[in-house]
């Protein structure tokens, strides 16, 4: 049996269009959802993530305000940007492209983002909503595999979810959101001591690691829904996930590739985020 791929850029796709007309609706009421993308130094990974969620904005007529900063930018400084950022009526969203260079402090700087705009979720606001489960900025990434398994149909209700890595931009969030769902959760990292026995057990199984290939088909339960997080580099230059996708689709009854997975849904709901936003200013809500 061959798995069912999950396709990302498809579900992203769909979740744009959904997109495009809520931001004409606020259009017509006079409001633009704006979002700042700020970058420091010249990081080629993060310069080629600003670029592309720069250009999304501008597909979906999100204005997008890019504030490139050098790498010798002082904290004092980078707070002060953010400060300002904080008051511009315009700005409905923040993002502070990571990894920041070293020598500046990323979480006073993350933190200094109000909760308000905190549209990658990253803050304590936003965290402490997503564990008491109240609305808020949900971060993109988990958020994006949630939406990628509704779409498949795929209800975690009462089903075994195996996370794999517990960061707090992908693994904690994502297990929270499986949580909500109501999956029974476990979540692994480098201490688990029988990943392969963890992972076996998993109805939905995420890989949020950052090892390329290190879940290997054998990991995978027979018709398991494979999330595969990871974007990583191999030594020949080939983009793969943390999942080996060729021997996992032949057990899994879903998988995500890696490109065309989680990517494209990431900036899909940055700009959901960014337009909540900008509709919760207007004291609106966004009901999808
Ligand atoms: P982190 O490095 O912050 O976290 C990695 C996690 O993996 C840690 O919790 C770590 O455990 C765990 N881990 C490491 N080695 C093992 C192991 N051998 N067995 C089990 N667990 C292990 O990574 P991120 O969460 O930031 O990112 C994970 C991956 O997702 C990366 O490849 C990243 O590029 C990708 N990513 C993709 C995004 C997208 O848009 N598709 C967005 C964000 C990230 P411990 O806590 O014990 O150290």
């Amino acid at each position: 049996m061959s798995a069912v791929i999950i396709d990302g850029k498809k579900v992203a796709a769909e979740m744009r269009e959904k997109l495009a007309k809520e931001i004409e609706g606020l259009k017509a009421k006079g409001i633009t959802p704006g979002l700042a993308v700020v970058l420091v130094g010249e990081n080629p990974a993060s310069k080629k993530y600003v670029a592309s969620k720069e250009k999304t904005c501008g597909e979906l007529g999100i204005k997008s305000l890019g504030y490139k900063m050098p790498e010798t930018i002082s904290q004092a400084e980078l707070i002060k940007l953010i400060d300002d950022l904080n008051a511009n009526p315009e700005v409905h969203g923040i993002l502070v492209q990571l990894p920041l260079p070293k020598g500046l402090d990323s979480k006073a700087v993350m933190n200094r983002i109000s909760p308000a705009k905190d549209v990658d979720g990253f803050g304590p606001d936003a965290l402490g909503k997503l564990v008491l489960d109240e609305p808020g900025f949900v971060p993109c990434t988990p958020h994006g595999a949630m939406k990628m398994l509704e779409s498949y149909g795929i209800d975690p209700a009462g089903k075994h979810a195996v996370v794999v890595g517990r960061s707090i931009i992908v693994g904690k969030p994502l297990a929270m959101l499986l949580l909500r769902k109501n999956a029974t959760v476990t979540i692994c990292h480098s201490r688990t001591r029988d990943l392969k026995a963890e992972c076996l057990r998993a109805d939905i199984l995420c890989a949020a690691v950052g090892k390329a290939r290190m879940i290997t088909g054998d990991m995978v339960k027979e018709g398991a829904a494979v999330i595969d997080i990871g974007i990583n580099v191999t030594p020949e230059g080939k983009i793969v996930g943390d999942v080996d996708f060729d021997a996992a689709k032949e057990r899994a009854g879903h998988i995500t590739p890696v490109p065309g997975g989680a990517g494209p849904m990431t900036i899909a709901m940055l700009m959901y985020n960014t337009v909540l936003s900008a509709k919760m200013s207007a004291g609106l809500a966004l009901d999808f």
